[in-house]
């Protein structure tokens, strides 16, 4: 009976689109055609990102809730075919069956994080790095997992696919980038036919990797004890407090979809217990949002950036924090992308129009043509190395001398968002306290008004 009724309402309004469509052939009135309303249920596809031969990364997007769940396939490329496929029909199940998503979810898929390793039938990028020792797992509680370039693999097997540097990869920084603010990432592996969460203890990711195992009938372990797996994704997420697992389907060839299903749904079903919120954290007694916090954390933290000198304040949408050598800032309209959390221009702002002579490109340095400056030697490997485009911008000077925050003539570059400082003592490179200056630059202005006051 539902479905006469159905039909009876379907059938005019077909009828009539049928006959607009005639129209729009006719008169290419194409213009007037309605646009196409975007239902929360409906999946969102997007580009996150491109890997080290240009393919696109793609994510689809389920549901819109708070909680982001982010189902990874194939970090390890054509030797893990099988976890592509599986993503690919999570897909299609989830295109008919949205309902099964709770409200407070996103449920996001990326089928492969390695389309390059997938092309090429191999396990690692087009680098030959394996992206899944790449991650900067330096920055959790625990040493043992630590980065490095020499890692071990299955059979006592040790070979240099950690990378260059942590993160040195365009994948591993699409996935952390896009990771920052998830509740939970399940990172798809072949083939040993089990669950295991972060390394680090971490509550959410061990009951999440509980949850899934016994849904999916893998066994659950707590810990990967083949070797040490160094620079992983999920100690990386789990140590910015993102629950995550890996699960290992038990085939190299088959997808396990059935299981696989029922792991994830019994995630789903255990939504508000298994993906944890973002969480504000302390650091020298003072609060830092949630996504500022990770953003901060994932980067460096107080070794890059120094530690928070105030609390954060709003300011409508936006959500900014003092640090001694940044302002960070939070902006929720650029979720998604490598901008959600950056630093403030200050190195623009200190030059005060001031400007520098720029210069003709060199073989032996990086040339930016938007504003006509190079970096070299070691301030370039810093830059490289800290994903300079996003977090320090374009330089807008070259290299040279001048005294700096601490009272020494030191080598001093300017960029955008930063000034780098070289401090020969022990051959590093750190930003200047910019974020300190502008600090107390606000405060002494604020004192001055308020004496002209009175
Ligand atoms: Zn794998």
């Amino acid at each position: 009976m539902d479905n006469h009724l159905i039909m009876s309402i379907q059938h005019p309004v077909h009828k009539a689109s049928f006959i607009l469509l005639l129209i729009a052939v006719f008169f290419d009135l194409t213009h007037l055609a309605t646009p196409r309303i975007t239902q929360a249920n409906e999946p969102q596809e997007s580009v996150i990102g491109t890997s080290t031969e240009g393919r696109p990364i793609n994510a689809i997007r389920f549901g819109d809730g708070k909680r982001k769940l982010v189902v990874v396939g194939d970090t390890h490329g054509g030797a893990e075919a099988n976890t592509y496929t599986l993503t690919l029909q999570l897909i299609d199940y989830f295109n008919t069956n949205t309902e099964q998503i709770p409200a407070s979810v996103s449920l996001y898929f990326i089928p492969t994080l390695n389309p390059d390793g997938l092309e090429l039938g191999w396990r690692f990028n087009a680098n030959g790095v394996d992206l899944n020792r790449n991650m900067n797992t330096n920055i959790d509680e625990c040493s043992e997992n630590d980065w490095r370039v020499r890692v071990y693999g299955a059979y006592g097997t040790e070979s240099d696919t950690g990378g260059p540097y942590a993160e040195s990869e365009a994948e591993s920084r699409v996935i952390r980038d896009f990771l920052l603010d998830a509740s939970g990432a399940i990172f798809l592996h072949s083939a040993a036919g089990l669950v295991f969460p972060a390394f680090c203890e971490h509550t959410p990711s061990i009951e999440m990797a509980q949850v899934y195992a016994e849904a999916a009938d893998y066994t659950y372990e707590r810990y990967w004890d083949a070797y040490f797996i160094t620079g992983g994704m999920h100690d990386w997420a789990g140590s910015l407090g993102i629950a995550a697992i890996t699960p290992e389907l038990i085939s190299g060839t088959e997808s396990e979809f059935e299981q696989n299903l029922a792991g994830l749904l019994a995630v789903l079903a255990n939504d508000t217990q298994l993906l944890p919120l973002p969480e504000d954290q302390e650091e020298a007694n003072i609060e830092i949002p949630a996504l500022i916090w990770r953003y901060w954390q994932a980067h460096g933290g107080a070794d890059l950036f120094g530690a928070p000198l105030a609390p954060a304040e709003q300011d409508g949408a936006i959500t900014r924090q003092v640090f001694e050598r940044a302002i960070l800032e939070h902006r929720p309209n650029q979720a998604g992308t490598p901008r959600m959390v950056q630093p403030l221009p200050l190195g623009r702002e200190v030059l005060a129009g001031r400007e520098f002579a720029t210069v003709e490109p060199t073989p032996d340095a990086r040339f930016f043509p938007e504003t006509g400056h190079t970096i070299r030697e070691s301030f370039q490997s810093f830059w490289e190395q800290h994903s300079g485009e996003y977090l320090f911008g374009a330089p807008l000077s070259e290299e040279h001398e001048e005294w700096t925050a601490d009272g020494q003539r030191r080598i001093v570059q300017y960029f955008e968002h930063a000034v780098f400082a070289y401090y020969p003592e022990d051959d590093s490179v750190q930003l200047e306290p910019l974020g300190w200056q502008r600090l107390i630059h606000t405060e002494f202005e604020q004192t001055t008004a308020v004496q002209q006051i009175r």
